[in-house]
């Protein structure tokens, strides 16, 4: 019997003009995401996408939980396609069907034909498939208003489609709709959430990291490419530029007072990523930042780093409670990794009482002790590699 895979393409029908450009993003990420996996034949017809194993063997198991983290799919049904004769559907449902019907209390039989010539109508081929799968599955009862499980019969063009419930997919858009944009990502636990929940919207998102060496290991970098890597099935390849921040911060630390330097730091933060973001196409920065979280990040905090760069800055977990945060990491396993215990750069030469509400006045004055050639020689010190 042969299985495919049917996406249905949520908020891509919304789109106008621009779904064709839409769904052919959607294809050809699903496409990369499964092509470690064996040929597959990837097409859309009427905002369905169908994708067909074309080799024996091929995981379909795999196939479908890659799929189901790609954004755009807002559902997804694997299906097997039989031959069009109630003889042929009869014979293949009880077996297909029997993971979630015998899991199943109640069912009912939705049929649709889409193919006029079929010789039995939908109604009498609800009917008569729901007599078969009651005699295979006696323990079952019939429950046309809220049943566990939905059992569908399409009859197409192609062949009939047996399948059960759809699966609810990682909806959002695909990635690389709305443009690029470059995350600032610490080895912390928002930062991968936020970058997460931008690619939903569509971004193809880059990556910039402050390293301070030897103040931060070599195990801070490689639990960074390590949460880079985990964000892959959902943002595909992921670029990361890593950025030498050792003279900087120690020149804000000799030369800057204390308890600026935090907010200081953030704001040649947001500098370099500027300049890395323009240099690689990006249109927005991202950040984890949540108000009030921790001392800079304060709603005066988040204002002077703001003001440090000209490109939108998107904060996606700016609302969002630690839980709520933590929640999502891990659904989309990156909280173990964070929790790891590695020293980011902004915990190091941390000030013992931060200002809470610095004023951009103080943070300007404070910077004029800074040589801003230190910015050049941070910015010709990058280095560049890609995840996935
Ligand atoms: P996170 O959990 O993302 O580390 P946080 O709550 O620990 O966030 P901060 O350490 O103040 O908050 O960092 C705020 C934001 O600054 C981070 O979410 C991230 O976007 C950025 N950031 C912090 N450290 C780095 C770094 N070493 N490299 C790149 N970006 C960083
Ligand atoms: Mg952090």
């Amino acid at each position: 019997m042969k299985e495919l895979i049917l996406l249905k393409c949520g908020e891509l029908a919304l789109k106008g003009l621009n779904r064709r450009m839409f769904e052919d993003a959607l294809m050809r990420n699903c496409r990369r995401r499964l092509e470690p996996l064996g040929k597959f034949k990837i097409r859309s017809s009427q905002s369905t996408i169908y994708v067909e194993p074309q080799e024996e063997g091929v995981d379909l198991d795999e196939a479908v939980d890659r799929l189901l983290k790609v954004f755009g799919v807002a559902a997804l049904t694997r299906s097997a396609v039989v031959e069009k004769s109630f003889d042929a559907i009869r014979q293949s449902a009880p077996a297909y069907l029997a993971d979630d019907l015998g899991r199943a209390r109640t069912f009912k039989v939705e049929a649709k034909r889409s193919d006029k010539s079929f010789p039995m109508k939908s109604p009498e081929l609800c009917n008569e498939l729901g007599g078969v799968l009651l005699e295979a599955f006696p323990h079952l009862a019939v429950d046309v208003h809220q049943p566990d499980v939905t059992v569908y019969v399409e009859i197409r063009e192609a062949g009939a489609y047996l399948h059960a419930d759809q699966l609810h997919g990682a909806g959002g858009l695909p990635v690389g709709t709305s443009g690029r944009a470059c995350l600032l990502i610490s080895g912390g636990i928002d930062s991968p959430v936020a970058g997460y929940m931008m690619a939903k919207r569509g971004l193809q998102v880059m990556a910039v990291h402050f390293v301070s060496p030897p103040y931060t290991s070599e195990h801070a970098l490689e639990k960074v490419k390590t949460l880079c890597k985990k964000l892959t099935p959902y943002c595909g390849r992921v670029r990361l530029a890593v950025v030498p921040f050792t003279r900087m911060q120690e020149a804000i630390r000799d030369n800057c007072p204390e308890e600026l330097f935090t907010v200081i730091m953030r704001r040649y933060m947001m500098k370099l990523a500027e300049r890395v973001a323009q240099e690689n196409e990006c249109g927005a920065l991202i950040t984890g930042e949540s108000v009030a979280q921790v001392a800079s990040q304060t709603i005066q905090a988040i204002a002077c780093t703001d003001v440090a760069c000209q490109m939108p800055v998107l904060r996606p977990v700016i609302g969002m409670d630690k839980d709520e945060i933590v929640k999502i990491a891990y659904r989309i396993d990156t909280f173990e990794t964070s929790i790891l215990p590695y020293e980011d750069c902004c915990t190091v030469f941390t000030p013992r009482h931060p200002r809470t509400k610095p004023r951009l006045e103080m943070v300007l004055k404070a910077e004029q002790a800074m040589d801003e050639q230190l910015l050049e020689e941070a910015f010709a010190g990058i280095e560049y590699c890609n995840i996935g």
